[in-house]
């Protein structure tokens, strides 16, 4: 690489670069954005004040005088643009595992006779659990169809009424090509539903450019909403019309205020609103999205891959017994980066001591977020440093590191 592409490249990572808007601990490294991302600094006094001054003080006034009633919507109208979606066509709330069955539960009333859902069997748990809990639900042939991760695309036929993948990889950071599979379900007369979990706010995502028919995503990972932010939904504009709620709640009312005591769905993806938001969480997202407010996505998705490229090499010249579990190259890996180490339990627990964060997945995946926004190069390499240390010493050998905790 010419110097002027490395100084161009370095100028390019530095204004992305913004860790002091995260409230994070000092010498902390924190390769887990990708599970819960950081603390935005300007989400604590934001939340104190909705807290105290609009819950506290205004009260039952706050749904209209604070903006709360709108506050759904305005989140949804920012995170259009981050993925690329039409204006008007995704609605925020619920987790992304209810976010799912609303969606797949529409685009099973879409699509006629066809009664298979066809998923990759490594994806997220919830995923499957939600699809074979939907199939159950309305019984009449409904099957999910789940296949290893490269048989998946071939099996798109004739008799699949929905492809439902996520874009990356939860373990592998293996990233599907969104518009390829989207035109190969659409040229087989399938719908897609995406998953975007692990691609908001961190790969360019253009749902209106692969001509999605559905998408959910996670409000608490790279989008750094807090734990449990809400998810949200996309439901293209062209489906609009035809899709019906299957939890069908008031907000999702034309007119929720009439107290109508029959539904009538609202226009748009608004129909797919149901109950009454949750504000503070709401709040906090709402808040940490300003962060994304001048993100262009392909530079900081580049930036990332640098990173990635730069932390495998490092990784693997420090520590021969882990495997790479991601992809090498670059522009199918996500912005994350995977080793296997039948010890990697306890190899995890024990980096985490050593103040590098990242996280396991069962059965022997070490997982590492990778996020511009607040990691350098000399982040990268400390980190794989780290990694060598805990590995040469055998730091990990340890009783206290073999200790599951419930959330690993
Ligand atoms: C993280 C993740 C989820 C999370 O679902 P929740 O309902 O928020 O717990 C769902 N799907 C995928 C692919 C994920 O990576």
């Amino acid at each position: 690489m010419s110097q002027t592409t490395a100084e161009m490249q370095k100028a390019a990572g530095s204004s992305l670069y913004r860790k002091s808007r995260f409230d994070m601990p000092e010498q902390l490294i924190y390769l887990d954005g990708n599970s819960l991302g950081p603390l935005p600094s300007n989400v604590p006094a934001k939340l104190a004040n909705v807290v105290q001054r609009e819950w506290g003080g205004s009260l039952v006034r706050g749904w209209s005088n604070d903006g709360w009633f709108d506050l759904p919507h305005d989140v949804a109208r920012k995170l259009e643009p981050l993925i690329g979606a039409e204006p008007q066509s995704v609605a925020v709330g619920d987790s992304t595992s209810i976010a799912l069955f609303k969606v797949l539960g529409a685009a099973l009333k879409l699509i006629g006779t066809r009664r298979c859902i066809l998923s990759d069997s490594d994806n997220f748990p919830t995923d499957l659990y939600v699809a074979e809990g939907i199939a159950k639900l309305i019984e009449d042939g409904f099957h999910v169809k789940s296949l290893p991760t490269d048989e998946v695309e071939t099996a798109i036929g004739d008799d699949i009424a929905v492809v439902m993948l996520t874009e990356v990889d939860y373990r592998t950071g293996l990233r599907r090509n969104m518009k390829q599979v989207t035109e190969m379900a659409h040229a087989a007369g399938a719908l897609v539903i995406w998953d975007l979990a692990h691609s908001t706010g961190a790969v360019p995502v253009n749902l209106a450019d692969c001509n999605a028919d559905f998408a959910v995503g996670c409000g608490y990972k790279f989008l750094n909403g807090g734990p449990g932010a809400p998810a949200y939904l996309y439901i293209s504009p062209r489906h609009n019309d035809a899709v019906t709620p299957v939890i069908s709640g008031w907000m999702g009312h034309s007119d929720p205020f009439a107290f109508d005591s029959a539904f009538t769905p609202a226009r748009g993806v608004q129909k797919m609103q149901t109950g009454t938001p949750s504000v503070l969480a709401l709040t906090a997202l709402s808040t940490a999205l300003e962060l994304f407010d001048d993100v262009d996505m392909t530079a900081l998705y580049e930036r990332a891959q640098q990173l990635g490229d730069m932390f495998i090499a490092e990784v693997e010249k420090r520590c021969p017994d882990l495997v790479l579990a991601s992809p090498r190259d670059a522009t199918v890996r996500g912005s994350m980066v995977s080793f296997r180490h039948p010890e990697g339990y306890a190899i995890m627990q024990a980096l985490i001591d050593q103040n590098v964060i990242g996280d396991f997945r069962a059965p022997d995946i070490l997982r590492f977020g990778i996020t511009p926004l607040y990691l350098t190069e000399a982040d990268s390499v400390k980190a794989a440093e780290a990694l060598e240390k805990v590995l040469n010493e055998k730091l990990w050998d340890d009783e206290r590191f073999r200790v599951r905790g419930a959330v690993t």
